[in-house]
């Protein structure tokens, strides 16, 4: 019994601690990550990000010895250029994430972020480059202000005000009684899931990290909220290509974020199958992604119908 009880109390005590929203969605990240043992190797130097540029060099990978999560992946993500992991559940996108962060030691191949490998620096200032956007943000019982500026030390209120913008936040904060100053989290005004994760986006904007890694899971929310989370995704990701030479690479479910994305790789089986921009591969008549693309835009057909039937009613 006491084998089985220690795994529960910790659930407990994180569920727990999450309902309390006192808990860094990061650490927790890290709090749920199996296996952290790598170490850094002897004399590693802190990452140097010039461009962003990311590179996979044939990398092999498996979690258990037996079946290949990722076999022979190699892809690019040029200065300042977004890039959009699509596939089945399973086909290895959220490996390839993981690996980014170092999170597990591939098997064989390399991992590069402007020629350094990943292998070869500290792991710290490797995920100090990596901005990531958490699938579930934990706010604190303080003001908004606090919780996006959280995001960076000695943000000023301008910036804070931006990044909520850029997370489309801003005009919702307006509408609160005390704006910037108003209280949020369980004694304070409730925020719906949607808006939580518009903080989050905001805290990863105003972090600016060198590098954004967003993996969008919005099934979650309502459809309402996840079309607001949609469009502030594709913004960051427009943001990030844009200015100051930021990368990014999202795993995205709904194909529509992905249009104006510069490359999009479509997985199976732990390899990539197709890759190009979204005319590119639209224009494929066999194609995978074009076939991903025509069942989603006939399934979101019914979902739309469905909702309307609904108002009618
Ligand atoms: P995706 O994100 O595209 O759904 P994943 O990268 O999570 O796919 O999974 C790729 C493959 O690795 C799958 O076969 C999956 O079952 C396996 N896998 C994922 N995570 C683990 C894990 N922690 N331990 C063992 N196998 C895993
Ligand atoms: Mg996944």
């Amino acid at each position: 019994l006491s084998q089985l009880s220690s795994p529960l109390h910790m659930l407990g005590m994180i569920y727990r601690q999450l309902n309390s929203g006192m808990v860094d969605a990061e650490k927790l990240l890290k709090l749920l990550e199996e296996e952290t043992e790598i170490v850094d190797a002897p004399g590693a130097k802190d990452l140097v990000v010039t461009d962003g540029v990311i590179e996979f060099r044939d990398v092999h990978f498996s979690y258990d010895g037996k079946v290949k999560a990722l076999d022979g992946v190699s892809f690019r993500i040029d200065k300042g250029t977004s890039v959009a992991l699509v596939g089945e559940s399973g086909s290895g996108k959220s490996t390839i994430l993981r690996l980014l962060f170092r999170f597990y030691e591939i098997g064989s191949g390399a991992i590069l972020i402007d020629n350094q490998d990943i292998r070869d620096v500290t792991q710290v200032s490797l995920r100090k480059a990596l901005g990531v956007v958490p699938q579930e943000s934990v706010l604190w019982n303080d003001t908004v202000e606090y919780n996006i500026g959280y995001g960076r030390q000695g943000a000023t209120k301008e910036e804070i005000i931006e990044a909520a913008r850029a997370a489309r936040l801003h005009d919702r904060i307006m509408s609160f009684p005390e704006q910037y100053n108003t209280v949020v989290g369980e004694r304070g005004v409730r925020l719906s899931g949607g808006e939580k994760q518009r903080v989050a986006l905001a805290r990863t904007i105003l972090k600016e990290p060198a590098i954004l890694v967003l993996d969008e899971a919005t099934s979650a929310l309502d459809t309402e909220n996840e079309r607001f989370v949609q469009q502030a995704l594709e913004k960051l990701a427009n943001m990030a290509s844009q200015a100051e030479g930021r990368s990014s690479l999202m795993i995205a479910h709904r194909l529509s974020t992905i249009v104006s994305c510069d490359q999009i790789i479509v997985m199976r089986n732990g390899k990539i199958i197709e890759r190009g921009n979204h005319r590119d591969l639209l224009a494929r008549d066999d194609g995978v992604f074009a076939g991903m693309w025509n069942q989603q835009i006939s399934v979101d057909r019914d979902m739309a119908e469905e909702v309307v039937a609904q108002l009618v009613d």
